[in-house]
């Protein structure tokens, strides 16, 4: 085992990293630390989450001149997102030093970033467009760069940046050291590589290493039409902390996150359709737990650092295997164990060998929780609340709540069964949805085609949900008021159930959309719903329901 000492790092850089409990350099860090620290440039190619940011921030940090005056490194990073999060890193690796780490991405007013440099900055870490934009400016002077680093150089290709960063280099000093950071080496960066590196060493981690043997591997084989019932299975045994689904498309992550919510699992989606700012939020109350589920494409989870993640879904399975390990690879990370659990449904069995092939680490087929399960799992985490309450005993008022109504007659266990009744309502709002038997061979696809057909009919007015319900037996309607006015799924059951005197139990799905509401009700009650001739009220707003279809 190698040590950040034996790399080369001085005694101050490798208390700050075992300070933030990095035990040893990954396989990544090991090999470019050395080479960096030695002015050579480097071409690191390893996949997301192996800790190339220290890679490369911990060398530089080295190498820096504290009593330079002109701007000494420069990052140049896809997103803001990313240029943030290297800025951060930098930060927290050298916060025993005194640097002066400057962000630039589009969209911030200049003038701050250039008081900044008028000040004196060591550390640049921008996007390409930006960073141009201050060049042309004259406020960004690079010529005494000692160290350029490009990271996540297969994103900015993709994005169309190439220009822009051969523009950059071009503004730089030929004397620099270079460093070029990517999961993938196509030919356009190698290009890049050759023309504007020294004989660049190449430190390049195999796939075997990638996925991690604390990842638990699981794989679901389930009808297409059935992947959201197993989803919503799994999410009630589960213990998710932290959860990134990945779902293929854009439009795929917002019904997919909005589906979920309305059954009782607040997701909430991020995909490359947001503003910079609205994806940022999103992102900032994930890291901090105030999202629990993300629904994210590949693209717009790319390359982020968040931690804790304890479980990674792949609702769809990935075409490519390298994008499976990519996605997997978001949990389990530094030291700790994670879930990553795969739906598929009877065709992609091949691909999944493909995947098993590829990483050469098992995925273990398991079986969907049944309805008993949930339910026996749903009861034992009441009853185990209940053991916690009873060991914390701090119920007195509720204690004298129950002797007043044992001094009406009532027997203490039944007081007890309805408290624990009453406790459980909230389970109405995760309905167990039903899954069908896997369906092979061609009868499988061809229902699988039927179904797709049926799900897919969009309609602008109900921001793209089908307007028929998914399940046999229910009847969709729709209410005028929705999230912008503050409803919450237990207020439509609730109302429903009261007011137009139904059963609770024969309110399924409910999906509540920015300015209304799609409520799915059993069809022998929907049309008791719709016969009601007074308004229906939620507090003071009335709202009117009609049918969906
Ligand atoms: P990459 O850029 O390769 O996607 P990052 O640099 O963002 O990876 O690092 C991923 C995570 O691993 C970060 O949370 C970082 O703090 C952590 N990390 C980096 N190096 C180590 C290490 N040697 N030991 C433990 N954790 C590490
Ligand atoms: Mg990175």
């Amino acid at each position: 085992m190698t040590t950040f000492t034996e790399l080369g790092l001085r005694p101050q850089l490798v208390q700050t990293v075992t300070a933030l409990g990095y035990a040893e350099p990954t396989p990544i860090q090991a090999g470019v630390i050395p080479l960096m620290l030695a002015g050579r440039d480097v071409l690191g190619q390893a996949q997301t989450g192996t800790g190339k940011t220290a890679a490369f921030a911990l060398p530089i940090l080295q190498n820096l001149d504290l009593n330079a005056y002109q701007v000494q490194t420069l990052v140049v990073a896809p997103t803001r997102e990313l240029a943030q999060q290297v800025a951060r890193a930098f930060q927290k690796y050298g916060r025993d030093m005194n640097i002066r780490v400057l962000t630039v991405y589009g969209g911030q007013s200049y003038e701050p970033q250039i008081r900044s440099l008028r000040r004196g900055v060591d550390v640049v870490v921008g996007t390409p467009g930006r960073l141009i934009d201050l060049i042309r400016r004259n406020v960004l002077d690079l010529s005494a760069i000692t160290t350029l680093v490009l990271d996540e150089a297969d994103e900015m290709l993709s994005m169309g940046f190439i220009k822009d960063i051969e523009t950059i280099l071009s503004e730089t000093s030929a004397e620099r050291q270079t460093a070029l950071f990517s999961a993938t080496l196509p030919r356009p960066i190698r290009r890049l590589a050759d023309g504007y590196m020294r004989k660049p060493q190449a430190v390049t981690i195999q796939r075997k290493q990638l996925t991690v043997a604390a990842i638990a591997q699981r794989y679901y084989l389930v009808n297409q039409r059935d992947k959201l019932a197993a989803l919503t299975r799994l999410f009630e045994v589960e213990p998710i902390t932290r959860g990134l689904i990945f779902a293929r498309t854009r439009v795929g992550t917002g019904e997919l996150a909005n589906e979920l919510t309305g059954r009782g699992f607040p997701a909430e989606a991020l995909n490359g359709d947001m503003s910079q700012s609205a994806r940022e939020q999103t992102l900032r109350r994930f890291r901090d737990g105030r999202i629990k589920v993300l629904v994210a494409t590949d693209v717009a989870a790319r390359g982020l650092d968040i931690d804790d993640i304890s479980h990674v879904f792949n609702y769809d399975l990935p075409q490519d295997p390298e994008v499976y390990v990519h996605r997997v690879g978001r949990t389990g990370r530094a030291g700790k164990t994670g879930v990553a659990i795969t739906l598929i449904t009877p065709k992609e069995e091949y691909r999944l060998r493909q995947i098993q092939k590829y990483t050469r680490q098992p995925i273990a087929r398991a079986q969907v929780p049944t309805e008993e399960e949930i339910r026996e799992h749903r009861e034992m985490k009441v009853l185990e609340e209940v053991l916690v309450w009873l060991k914390r005993g701090r119920a007195k008022r509720e204690r004298q709540m129950v002797e007043l109504l044992m001094a009406e007659g009532y027997d203490a266990a039944e007081i007890a069964a309805v408290a624990l009744k009453m406790s459980r309502r909230h389970e109405k709002q995760r309905p167990i949805m039903p899954i069908g038997p896997v369906q092979t061979g061609r009868q499988g696809r061809d229902r699988g085609k039927g179904y797709k057909k049926g799900a897919g009919k969009h309609n602008g007015r109900y921001d793209g949900v089908s307007r028929s319900s998914h399940e046999s037996g229910m009847v969709r309607l729709v209410i005028n008021l929705g999230r912008e006015h503050g409803l919450r799924p237990n207020d439509v059951v609730g109302t429903l159930a009261y007011q137009a005197n139904i059963p609770g139990k024969t309110i399924g799905k409910i999906l509540i959309q920015d300015r209304h509401t799609l409520v799915d009700v059993n069809e022998a009650y929907a049309g008791q719903v719709l016969a009601r001739k007074e308004p229906y009220r939620i507090g003071r707003k009335s709202f009117t329901i009609d049918l969906a279809a």
